[in-house]
């Protein structure tokens, strides 16, 4: 099948920071990944804060330009962002971000907001917007008579069903949510990532679902490509990861989500810094934090490569093991 998204090689530098004495040297939020979304396929991605991983989501959506690389959406290259071929892919695809009030204008009802997607690409008008508006409110478990509230009025979940709806709007192709529950209560967490599944089910819409918190994504993704420091360190379907991580990284993540039941015995506490593009560690950037790092670790960069069938990992053990297996 053809890729909705495909990306190849995308870099994303930021001037680093300045001081007195020294100037700023470029950092490389994201240094080189490469990925494909498949249409109505959900894509994970996980990884501590500072991996690139928002960064990342916006270069897919042509919001952020890649330093290099490129990105094509159903094969075409992503426009300029806001040129006129963008605006009018913009409504195939949408961004859910952290913080639904940011996102939400408070002096606008619900009503409206999830309305004017459809206003501004000439989707629907009159009645048929009300009704449009009121159908999407009930997707997303917001009662019609709702419509006339302010977002202040709203708790931070239903606020968020409010910027899923507005998104759900057009119809989109694909979705970004970028830790799209981080900021509600652990308690309403999983209704709307319930809600989001059940959304990109019924409607057949690709996601990728950004989240520093493996558990959030166990239940939605298909596939799961952990980040470290602006890479992908491991890529493999959402039961592969849990079951078998390959990568130490990916391994401590795992072991550090707690089963319903079970005690955290086999948990590996991460060790030193957490990543800092601006402090790159040399060869593999995990290398300092990482319990079974060997010489080889501080001096090349492993490659992302083929592990098993569909699943891939970049780290000079799991290099070996297979050297030493063939
Ligand atoms: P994540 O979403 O995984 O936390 P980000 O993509 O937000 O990661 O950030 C990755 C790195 O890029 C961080 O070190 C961050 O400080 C840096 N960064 C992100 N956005 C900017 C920006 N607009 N200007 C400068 N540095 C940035
Ligand atoms: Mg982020």
């Amino acid at each position: 099948m053809t890729a909705l998204i495909n990306a190849k090689g995308l870099v994303r530098c930021y001037e680093g920071q300045k001081s007195l004495f020294k100037r700023a040297t470029p950092v490389r939020a994201v240094d080189g990944v490469d990925l494909t979304v498949a249409p109505g396929e959900t894509l994970g991605i996980v990884g501590e804060s500072g991996s690139g991983k928002s960064t990342l989501g916006r270069m897919l959506l042509g919001i952020d330009p890649p330093t290099e690389g490129h990105v094509t959406f159903d094969s075409q290259p992503m426009p300029p962002l806001q040129s006129p071929s963008w605006r009018t892919l913009r409504a195939q695809m949408q961004l859910i971000y952290q913080d639904p009030l940011a996102a939400l204008d408070r002096r606008l009802t619900i009503a409206d907001q999830i309305g004017e997607p459809l206003e501004i690409h000439g989707l629907a008008k009159g009645a048929e917007l009300k009704e449009r508006v009121a159908d999407l409110m009930v997707q997303v478990g917001l009662r019609r008579d709702q419509g006339d509230r302010y977002p202040h009025e709203l708790s931070g979940g239903q606020r968020q069903r409010v910027v899923i709806a507005r998104a759900l709007a057009t119809s989109p192709r694909l979705l970004v949510c970028d830790e799209p529950v981080s900021a509600l209560d652990v308690s309403i967490q999983a209704q709307v990532v319930n809600l989001l599944r059940d959304l990109q089910d019924s409607h057949g819409i690709a996601m990728v679902f950004i989240s520093h918190d493996l558990k959030v994504v166990r239940n939605i993704c298909d596939r799961v490509a952990v980040m470290y420091l602006g890479r992908i360190v491991e890529e493999a379907s959402s039961d592969q990861i849990f079951a078998s991580p390959q990568h130490p990284y990916s391994q401590a993540l795992v072991s550090s989500v707690p089963v319903p039941g079970k005690a955290l015995e086999g948990r590996i506490l991460l060790k030193g810094e957490p990543p800092n593009p601006a402090l790159r560690p040399t060869g593999c950037a995990f290398h300092p934090r990482c319990g079974s790092a060997v010489a080889a670790c501080a001096s090349a960069v492993p490659l992302l490569e083929p592990v098993a069938a569909g699943r891939s990992s970049a780290c000079h053990l799991s290099s070996v093991s297979k050297g030493l297996a063939a």
